[in-house]
């Protein structure tokens, strides 16, 4: 081959490898699978189309749904480092992939009715604009005592009265998912949250109002990790999710406030959100 023709056949190449990455990223990022979640993120007054509605059976194998953030203990007491968090959610327009699980009264144990949200407006306006921006808010907990919710029947309904009740007093109604403070949880207590119509998040399932449970990858990876952990930390979190995305299973990332801020924590979840959600805002 002369070497003009030579020269023709690299540029061509070049050519071909540039659409083929081009063509890649496409695939990659366009078509937005809705998420399966068994409907549990799904909201009325949502402007896209009900997550986890049209999924259909040929698109469950698709790997590249984008994980649920669950934030955990979300109270006035960790304003500060909540606020980090959402600055990181939002650089990657992760609000309406983002739940964010409340305290209703901090602590009580430690801080008598301190915490209670009743005396943080501030903090619950905060929560309000949130939700405007499309974050969720649901509940954990009443008081985030110790293992509070591994309790008996009357106990945990008096917890959850008061804390709906408390919730609903400061707008936030309609709660349908409930985190078990430190995944706490008992028979009888699960009968009452469940009988107040709530759907439960555990590390491996979610346990339906009606008793159905369904399989869920739900994973912490970032407890009090180091900066030069965040490689690390970030290879099992990616394989966890291509395994849970090649075998259907929905995947959450849980994050603690105050935790999470700690060392290479919010850089693990940079990292972890560039890649999984691609674009930043
Ligand atoms: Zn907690």
């Amino acid at each position: 081959m002369n070497p003009l023709g030579t020269r023709h056949l690299a540029l061509m190449l070049i050519t071909l490898t540039i659409l083929a990455v081009v063509a890649g990223s496409v695939t990659r990022d366009a078509p937005y699978t809705p998420p399966r979640d068994g409907g549990f993120f799904h909201r009325t007054d949502q402007n896209e189309s009900a997550p986890g509605i049209t999924a259909g059976r040929e698109e469950r194998k698709t790997p590249n749904e984008r994980p649920l953030i669950l934030v955990h203990d979300v109270t006035p007491y960790y304003f500060d480092d909540i606020r980090q968090i959402i600055a990181v959610l939002d650089e990657y327009n992760c609000s309406n992939r983002t739940v964010l699980f409340v305290i209703p009264v901090f602590d009580t144990t430690h801080y008598g009715d301190e915490w209670s949200l009743r005396n943080h407006p501030d903090f619950v306006n905060y929560l309000h604009e949130l939700q405007r921006r499309g974050y969720r808010v649901e509940l954990h907990g009443y008081g985030h005592t110790y293992h509070e919710f591994n309790c008996s029947y009357e106990t945990a309904n008096e917890k959850l009265d008061n804390a709906t009740a408390l919730m609903s007093s400061l707008g936030f109604s309609n709660l349908t998912l409930f985190l078990p403070p430190a995944w706490a949880l008992n028979n009888e207590s699960l009968r009452a949250v469940l009988e107040h119509n709530l759907t439960v998040v555990m590390p491996n399932w979610l346990i339906l109002p009606n008793g159905i449970k369904k399989r869920i990858w739900n994973r912490e990876y970032t407890w009090y990790i180091g900066e030069d952990q965040v490689a690390g930390r970030l290879s099992v979190a990616l394989h966890d999710y291509r395994k849970a995305s090649e075998d259907g299973i929905p995947f959450y990332l849980s994050v603690h406030p105050g935790v999470v801020n700690y060392g290479g924590g919010l850089d693990f979840l940079r990292a972890f959100l560039r890649i999984i959600c691609g674009q930043k805002s």
